[in-house]
């Protein structure tokens, strides 16, 4: 059966790094027998100029119909002067709250070629593998109560509340414990349990979870050894679980063990394995409409949505590896490359990509 694949380009060099991801996914179509029916919607500044919403009706009709949704990345100076319900991230927040995306899955892949870009000696991060699993949808960044009040003696008090309920963390475990299977059977999971009673839950959780993944090895961290172990010896790890405060910050200093946030791509799931990829950068409104965008994580996202979203992993490995070989070709968008080279564009890019696909 044909899967629809919603394409939400977005602002700023959204549409152009996306365009290069829509002609690896259309290669794949017309070469290898993915069957997949392309559809474009409005999400962001674009859709607010359009239709007056960062997330419109229209285009939540359209994501609930689609099989996996590709987006490019929104915002932009134009919008930042709006109204709160106006700003195009609020298109983001809102799709993902809609659609339920709990779990933010981001991959830290080291390519030797770019090694040069790492800011960790190349012996730490040469074969790193790293994908961190963040709960999105919960914990401090929703708990209640919270706000700022005033204190009889006139001081002020901003206050926020850690919550975590077991549901929560089964369900996030789970995403975690599966996409071990498919990689190394690796997992640790990140908490503070020797000081917060939610992190004691989640670990108990977890642990139980684990009793029906034997195959997968389980360990734990606290969050502060955690940031050591990822500077210190990163290839440790294979996936890491972790609530929404910590991976908010892990898989950002995760993410920049690779050097560059080019080349990152990343995954929003619902319960039932339907998701969101994008690219982990914003939409770069400096280079916007300049056509030197890296348009690599957008395409590697679309390798996820095989992955992830469409259980294809032969054809996801396809990607990968053309990506992979044009690295080795020495092709280089102007944010990855070292000093001597000349850069290429993003659409001579995305066509090497396809040309390396096609092969
Ligand atoms: P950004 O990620 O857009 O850009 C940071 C820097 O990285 C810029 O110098 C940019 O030129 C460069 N860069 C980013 N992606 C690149 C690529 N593919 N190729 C080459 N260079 C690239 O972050 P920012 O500047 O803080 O934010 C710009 C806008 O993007 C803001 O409106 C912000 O709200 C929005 N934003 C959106 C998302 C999203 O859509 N998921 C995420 C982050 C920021």
């Amino acid at each position: 059966m044909t899967q629809k694949i919603l394409i939400l380009p977005g602002d700023g060099i959204g549409p152009e790094i996306i365009a290069e991801a829509a002609k690896a996914l259309e290669c794949l179509r017309q070469e290898f027998g993915l069957d997949i029916g392309l559809e474009y919607g409005l999400l962001g500044g674009g859709a607010v100029d359009t239709l007056g919403s960062p997330y419109p009706m229209a285009t939540d009709r359209q994501a609930r119909a689609a099989d996996a949704i590709l987006l490019g990345a929104v915002g932009g100076p134009k919008w930042d002067g709006y109204d709160r319900p106006l700003r195009p991230e609020q298109g983001l927040a809102a799709i993902r709250r809609q659609l339920g995306l709990f779990a933010n899955l981001r991959p830290t892949l080291h390519y030797p070629q770019l090694a040069s870009l790492s800011p960790l000696k190349p012996e730490l991060v040469a074969g790193l593998d790293l994908l961190v699993v963040r709960e999105s949808t919960g914990d401090v960044y929703f708990g209640q109560p919270r706000g700022i009040r005033s204190l009889e003696n006139g001081e002020r008090e901003g206050f926020n509340t850690m919550v975590y309920r077991t549901s929560e963390i089964e369900r996030i475990a789970r995403v975690a414990f599966e996409a071990a299977r498919r990689r190394h059977r690796k997992l640790c999971s990140v908490d503070k349990a020797n000081t917060l009673e939610t992190s004691q839950l989640w670990r108990e959780v977890v642990e139980q979870v684990a009793l029906d993944y034997p195959d997968v090895a389980l360990s734990h961290l606290y969050v502060d050894n955690a940031v050591i172990q990822l500077v210190r010896a990163p290839r440790q790890f294979d996936v890491i679980v972790t609530g929404n405060l910590f991976g908010d910050i892990l898989s950002n200093g995760a993410a920049m063990l690779s050097g560059s946030l080019g080349i990152l791509p990343s995954a929003s799931l619902d319960a039932s394995g339907k998701g969101l990829f994008e690219p982990m950068h914003g939409s770069a409104p400096d280079i916007a409409g300049k056509g030197m965008a890296n348009p690599l994580a957008a395409i590697l996202s679309a390798a996820m949505l095989l992955r992830y979203g469409l259980q294809q992993p032969e054809l996801a490995g396809r990607i990968e590896r053309a990506v992979a070989q044009v690295l080795d070709q020495g092709l280089r968008t102007v944010d990855i490359m070292a000093e001597g080279m000349t850069p290429v564009g993003t659409q001579e890019m995305g066509d090497a990509v396809v040309a390396a696909l096609a092969a």
